[in-house]
């Protein structure tokens, strides 16, 4: 770090200045004026009148302009001995003197010291003054890179950014939907509980355990749970807070973090996002990072000194096990690695159960309809969904939270804030031609996924939607499937083109086309389903300034390329035409849904294959869809 003296003149200033204001703070209230005459006991003004009237007052001394007054008077506690008392006088009391006058004390008037007005003039303007400069530095410290002036200040003082939970007040009863990592880690509570079960047999318990899967699965929720479960204190820190502009912190930190644990073992210490701090050494794009690798390596030293009885567990989430160093992996580190994985139809049952407790559901919510309305959703989304819908339901005053008001959360939290529909014209009609081509297309090819429901109402980007329901979970998905569904999304570009012509045809598909053109490259690159036959031709997109290879290259030639893009140009052609065949041979119905459409707003899916099915055959199996 470099010392400035800028620095210390620019803060010095203000700290003089705010002692300065005590200091003088300090005087201006005391009556610093009153001389010898100052008394220690005080008396009312209450009782300063009775005495007056009791004429036992000898001599009064006025000071402070009248606000206090040095009373003289006859004490009949002590023998009727003179005292003297301090009285607090009342802003206005005129009164007063003509008393004194009448009754013929002497009394006596003191002046103001003329210092004391400068010290309150002073003492006014300190504050503004204050404020002033206070804001100067404020916006001089965020206009600053980081390293500046306000930054270098917080140097080294390492403050603790790990909390601590005496108790989680989390149960495993809590985690729904991920079962096979429950049972895994319910082992970690007897360690915790019991270790001589363990240590009577010889058996090294784990320091490390590390929690794998994406955000919102409830890793943290996961690692509470223990704390929870086994009674002991739960320590956590996000792995981003190691990593700091100064070397040397963030090992700091570490030491700190373990001392504390130490401390207080048995306990859990739970490091959220590992891979901010625990990425392969040496990698990434400008080389390594020296903070970084200091606070790793800090880690692995505390990892590696204590021994594995000493009641700490280090549980570590992360969703890219694949970036970590490998020596964070090895034995007697993080040896233990659980998958968390975004639930399933029947996990998600689960947590929408456990996030239920606590809500009034009407009585014809059926949690299972809504978790196969879900599928991808994890256990945040799902608590998400849940809460979304009970504020729904409190802003339209409903005593319970119905099916509508879920519906509608599942639409807010996949496609965004609703908006208001168009009002009827041209455009409005060409969105419902482009909607009810995905629904129609979608309708009449077997391997597609039911029509949930088409709506011209926006939500998010989107002028207008079709929701499919996935009725299956989507596991392996077939070669029919796929061609299915990009024919599905370039429905709505069919639609367009049919019935307004080429010319007409608008940027509204730019989203479709985009995942037609995913989906079709995916399936020559990477699922062989193609002319080019049963070849990995490119690995899954990685990020590319995150992962250890950070050079993805494609593994083909240029003259594989060129054929790539072929077939994926054939793929989506034969596609578009099937999808132009359908809504050219089925315009009348088409019309009639349209217009339905424009009118209604929205279509649900059951009523739309009726329709469809009085002009021709829709597919059997789609006829029994679960309706939500
Ligand atoms: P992660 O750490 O994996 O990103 P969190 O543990 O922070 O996810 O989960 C966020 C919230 O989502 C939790 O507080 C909980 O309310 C809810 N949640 C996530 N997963 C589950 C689950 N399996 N069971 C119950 N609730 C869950
Ligand atoms: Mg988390
Ligand atoms: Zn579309």
């Amino acid at each position: 770090m470099k010392f400035s003296w800028r620095v210390l003149v620019l803060w010095t200033l203000p700290a003089l200045v705010i002692g300065f204001f005590f200091w003088q703070g300090a005087f201006a209230n005391a009556p610093a004026d009153m001389g010898k005459n100052a008394a220690n006991t005080r008396m009312t003004y209450g009782r300063f009148l009775e005495y007056l009237d009791a004429d036992r007052v000898t001599s009064v001394d006025l000071y402070e302009g009248g606000r206090t007054a040095i009373v003289e008077a006859i004490d009949p506690d002590i023998e009727n001995r003179i005292q003297r008392w301090r009285v607090d006088l009342p802003i206005s009391a005129p009164e007063l003197i003509s008393k004194l006058k009448e009754k013929q004390i002497s009394f006596d008037a003191h002046p103001m010291r003329n210092d004391g007005a400068i010290w309150g003039l002073l003492g006014n303007l300190v504050f503004p003054i204050l404020l002033i400069t206070g804001l100067f530095f404020l916006f001089r410290r965020s206009s600053n890179l980081p390293g500046g002036p306000g930054q270098a200040m917080n140097f080294g003082k390492s403050r603790a950014r790990f909390q601590m939970e005496a108790k989680t007040g989390v149960k495993f009863d809590d985690v729904a939907g991920i079962e096979e990592a429950k049972e895994e880690l319910q082992e970690v509570v007897t360690f915790l509980k019991q270790p001589e079960r363990f240590t009577a047999v010889g058996a090294r318990i784990p320091k490390g355990v590390l929690l794998v899967g994406p955000p919102g699965t409830g890793k943290t929720l996961l690692a509470k749970a223990i704390a929870g479960e086994a009674g002991v204190p739960f320590f956590s820190i996000s792995g981003s807070e190691f990593v700091e502009m100064f070397v040397g912190v963030g090992a700091s930190r570490v030491r700190d973090l373990f001392k504390k644990a130490k401390d207080n073992a048995p306990c859990i210490i739970f490091i959220d996002e590992i891979d901010a701090v625990g990425r392969q050494r040496g990698a990434g794009i400008g080389g390594g990072n020296d903070e970084r690798e200091q606070t790793l390596n800090q880690l692995l030293t505390e990892m590696d000194g204590f021994e594995g009885n000493t009641g700490i567990i280090i549980i570590a989430a992360t969703n890219r096990p694949d970036v970590l160093d490998a020596a964070l992996l090895r034995p007697g580190r993080f040896d233990r690695q659980v998958t968390v994985d975004a639930p399933d139809v029947k996990g998600r049952l689960e947590i929408l159960q456990v996030h239920a407790r606590n809500k009034k559901l009407d009585p014809t919510v059926s949690l299972e309809a809504i978790s196969r309305r879900t599928p991808g959703f994890t256990g945040a989304d799902l608590a998400n969904l849940l809460n979304e819908a009970a504020i729904l339901t409190a802003r339209r005053r409903k005593e319970a939270i119905t099916l509508r008001e879920i519906d509608d959360a599942v639409d807010r939290v996949v496609a965004g804030m609703e908006g208001t529909p168009l009002v009827d014209s041209k455009s409005k009609r060409l969105i419902a031609y482009h909607e009810i081509g995905h629904a129609l297309v979608g309708t009449l090819l077997k391997d597609h996924d039911p029509v949930q429901k088409v709506t011209l109402i926006p939500r998010g980007q989107a002028q207008g939607l079709t929701w499919f329901t996935p009725n299956e979970e989507q596991g392996l998905i077939s070669r029919s499937q796929l061609k299915a569904r990009i024919t599905g999304a370039l429905g709505g570009r069919a639609a367009e083109e049919v019935i307004f012509g080429s010319a007409e045809v608008t940027t509204g598909a730019g989203g479709d086309l985009q995942q037609v053109t995913g989906m079709a490259r995916q399936m020559v690159t990477r699922f062989g389903m193609s002319d080019l036959g049963p070849l990995s031709l490119e690995s899954q997109q990685g990020e590319v300034f995150l992962g250890r290879d950070w050079t993805t290259r494609s593994e083909y030639s240029e003259a594989i390329a060129s054929r790539i893009d072929a077939q994926v140009r054939v793929i989506v052609e034969e596609c578009y035409e099937h999808a132009k065949k359908i809504m050219r041979e089925h315009r009348t119905v088409t019309d009639r849904i349209v217009d339905l459409l424009v009118e209604k707003e929205t279509i649900d899916g059951e009523e739309f294959r009726q329709i469809v099915a009085e002009y021709t055959d829709v597919p059997e199996k789609q006829q029994y869809v679960p309706q939500l």
